[in-house]
């Protein structure tokens, strides 16, 4: 048979856009979630929380552990917020079937979490918690360096250096990477398409405390020719009729 993958070292916690997904993908509404009307996501959801290896690959379908949306069923109304599906794409499952958004990230990554995170419902669970602590309750130190702190999400810390989503404004990355440092206390990796923000990857040692993202010992930043993004970017809105 196959061999046991290694355990993961790291966790990155894949936050996406929706303004620049909706713009990109044909998308459909979920049921509570959609890229138009007053249920248009207004902040970084999440994508998925991931387990990679510092060399920068990563694990992916570990146990055949068939994702069961019973399992979760306390959690789907937060899930139905922060954490939905903006695409009209049902994607393939581990085992050559196709299933929902969390059936999908469950399988391909949180399956990969053991020992720290061993079953389904620990993986909704603890993504959430993480996602509150750090995306909805992101910790911002005030300029004056006073240990007076503030708590918002990942794009007010942006709205309050000016970088507000716009349909026409450019922001430059280094801007944008440089803001989230001094809230998040670690390097974030940003991900582009086409010039706009499409994800946010903040990550976590294994006890979840924040540490960079980083491959192999580069920080995959703005100065690696590996990013996606230009030098200024852009944080679309949902609407472009
Ligand atoms: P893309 O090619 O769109 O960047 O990524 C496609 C898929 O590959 C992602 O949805 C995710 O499942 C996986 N992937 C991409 N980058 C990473 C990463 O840095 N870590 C992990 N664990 N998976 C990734
Ligand atoms: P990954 O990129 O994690 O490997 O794959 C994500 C899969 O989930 C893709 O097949 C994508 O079409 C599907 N999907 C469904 N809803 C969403 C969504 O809201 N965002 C993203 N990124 N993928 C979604």
């Amino acid at each position: 048979g196959r061999p046991a993958q290694r355990e993961f070292d790291y966790f990155k916690l894949s936050l996406q856009w929706p303004g620049t997904f909706c713009h990109r993908t044909r998308h459909c509404c979920s049921k509570n979630a959609c890229c138009r009307g007053s249920n248009a996501p207004t902040e970084f959801t999440i994508h998925g929380l991931w387990p990679d290896y510092n060399d920068g690959t990563w694990p992916a379908c570990c146990t055949r552990s068939n994702f069961d949306e019973k399992e979760i069923s306390s959690l789907t109304d937060a899930l139905e917020k922060y954490w939905p599906s903006l695409s009209c794409d049902s994607p393939s499952t581990c085992h050559g079937t196709r299933g929902s958004f969390w059936a999908h990230e469950w399988e391909k990554h949180g399956t990969c979490s053991a020992p720290v995170v061993r079953d389904e419902y620990s993986y909704f669970l603890t993504t959430l918690n993480i996602y509150f602590k750090y995306n909805v309750t992101l910790k911002f130190y005030c300029m004056n360096n006073q240990s007076l702190t503030r708590f918002m999400a990942v794009s007010k810390v942006l709205n309050e250096v000016g970088y507000v989503p716009s349909n026409t404004e450019k922001y430059p990355l280094g801007g944008i990477v440089s803001a989230i440092e001094n809230a998040f206390h670690a390097t974030p990796f940003i991900v582009c398409s086409r010039g706009e923000v499409e994800e946010l990857h903040l990550c976590f040692y294994k006890d979840f405390k924040p540490r960079d993202c980083v491959i192999g010992s580069i920080i995959q930043n703005i100065y690696s020719s590996r990013s996606s993004c230009p030098k200024y970017v852009s944080l679309p809105l949902y609407s472009f009729g």
